[in-house]
């Protein structure tokens, strides 16, 4: 399955779940208190279901993602000796966070540990290799 990172529109979904679910059939109903139509009822009433179901889906969505970080945060705290890549080629110390790390250095030259395996494993692929 692939690694879920809702960090970016988590919030959004949110927001636009809350907005279908309350606020605009509040406002619905607020202008039916003049109206009293049925049909802005109804459509009031169908829109708090919609908005309800996106948020019930995103809750699941969400379940999903901290099962996985979860077991990618187990995984990196029996695997603290790796270097773990990160922007403009360089390397950050996994045990230590020091970024002075070279891609063919073998030890961390800031705590001394000694590194594992050559670069560490991104979190899909710690979700695919089923990492105990
Ligand atoms: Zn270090």
């Amino acid at each position: 399955m692939k690694k879920i990172n809702s960090i970016n529109y988590g919030g959004k979904i949110i927001g636009v779940g809350l907005m279908i679910m309350f606020v605009i059939p509040g406002m619905l109903m607020l202008i039916n208190t003049i109206l009293n139509f049925d049909v802005i009822l109804m459509l009031s009433r169908l829109l708090f279901l919609i908005g309800a179901v996106i948020l019930i889906c995103f809750t699941v969505h969400l379940l999903i993602e901290f099962h996985q970080d979860k077991k990618v945060d187990k995984y990196y705290s029996k695997h603290r000796n790796v270097k773990i890549k990160i922007n403009d080629g360089k390397y950050e110390c996994g045990a230590c966070g020091s970024r002075n790390i070279g891609p063919n250095d073998d030890f961390c030259n800031t705590c001394g540990c000694k590194y594992e395996q050559a670069e560490d494993k991104k979190p899909q692929e710690i979700l695919d290799g089923n990492e105990k």
